[in-house]
């Protein structure tokens, strides 16, 4: 803890149900755990929630839907190329017969429905790439038996047997005061398989993950029973990922890292300390250390904001740094040549 960076602490006893985001962004970093213990983002099974609202608005991960979708999207365009002659004939009779400028305001009016046919037909090449990538698919699932990280595929998963469920609220153990959503549980029988979405960054795991899917494994089979033998975390945005195996061990450093993490809050919250700067250079990528011009509308401290200027002139902040009152160096940060003020 550092004694030089004092900061209010939680109003939260230790005590209160800890996120599993929470508890994984403590695993990457206890700065960036006590960041989202402050801000207490609701849990949706992403590891990059900065990007829910920036995935695109076409279903997805679910065959009925897409076919549904591409169903429309296909009426859409028919009744809209039944229309369009017509509004060309009408266009060219009024110039030719009518008044010339007219036709031509008419001919270009035809812009805007032009982009809106161009849109649909993006959207139908996006939803048969998906729906083919479903349809493709053979049933494979991971080999319950190998306690190892094994390659999966969504769509592979779905024809194994498994049916995807989107719960409307989170999963709680009061017991171990902890409390997430993963993405989507996989149901077949009495196996319910967490799924976790890892959007950005390499498709690699680290420790922040596998005890995300611990805690998501633990969560669901303690809120409904059955079995979790391995939780799947699916990269980028696409359909392949990793099986992920729960095991005792699993657990076990579940609990240990959710002492560790009420321990750093009750030390925040009666001693007034902030965690100590992460020994390792984990900060390059951090979402929490990426700097913001000042003014810009992302910081949740701008009545606080730590400044700094860069070399191309601008002033700029970040959220661990408003907070920890320091310049964290986040790739960008160095780029930039962001230093601690004078
Ligand atoms: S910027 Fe660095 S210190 Fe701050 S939360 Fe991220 S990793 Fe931790």
């Amino acid at each position: 803890m550092n004694s030089q960076q004092q900061q209010t602490g939680p109003s939260h006893s230790g005590a209160a149900l800890i996120g599993v985001h929470e508890l994984a962004e403590f695993v990457f970093c206890p700065r960036a755990g006590l960041l989202e213990f402050e801000n207490r983002h609701q849990d949706v099974g992403l590891e990059d929630r900065e990007l829910v609202h920036r995935l695109d608005y076409l279903p997805d991960f679910d065959a009925q839907a897409i076919e549904a979708a591409l169903e429309a999207k296909w009426k859409e365009i028919w009744k809209f190329l039944t229309w369009a002659p017509l509004a060309v004939v009408v266009a060219v009779v009024v110039g030719l017969f009518i008044n010339r400028t007219l036709g031509w305001l008419l001919a270009l009016s035809g812009a805007f429905p032009g982009y809106w046919l161009w849109r649909q037909i993006r959207d139908v090449a996006t939803l048969a790439a998906r729906f083919r990538a479903g349809t493709e698919a053979s049933g494979q699932e991971p080999d319950m038996s190998r306690h190892e990280i094994q390659p999966v595929n969504w769509w592979s998963l779905l024809k194994a047997g498994f049916s995807s469920v989107e719960y409307d609220g989170p999963h709680e153990d009061p017991a171990l005061g902890l409390i997430g959503a993963p993405w989507r549980v996989l149901h077949r029988d009495s196996l319910r398989i967490p799924v976790f979405r890892k959007i950005s960054g390499k498709p690699e795991l680290h420790a922040q993950h596998r005890v995300r899917m611990a805690a998501y494994a633990h969560l669901v089979t303690t809120a409904e029973g059955g079995q979790s033998p391995y939780g799947v975390v699916l990269f980028g945005r696409g359909y392949d990922g990793v099986a992920v195996p729960f095991l005792p061990q699993g657990l076990a450093e579940v609990r240990e890292c959710l002492a560790r993490l009420r321990e750093m809050l009750a030390i925040v919250e009666h001693q007034k300390l902030s965690p100590e700067v992460p020994a390792e250079s984990i900060c390059a990528n951090c979402h929490w250390g990426r700097p913001i011009v000042c003014g810009g509308s992302e910081s949740n401290f701008a009545s606080a904001q730590y400044r700094t200027k860069g070399n191309d002139k601008r002033i700029y902040s970040s959220r661990c740094g408003d907070r920890y009152r320091w310049v964290p160096p986040h790739k960008i940060a160095l780029a930039k040549g962001l230093r601690e003020p004078e």
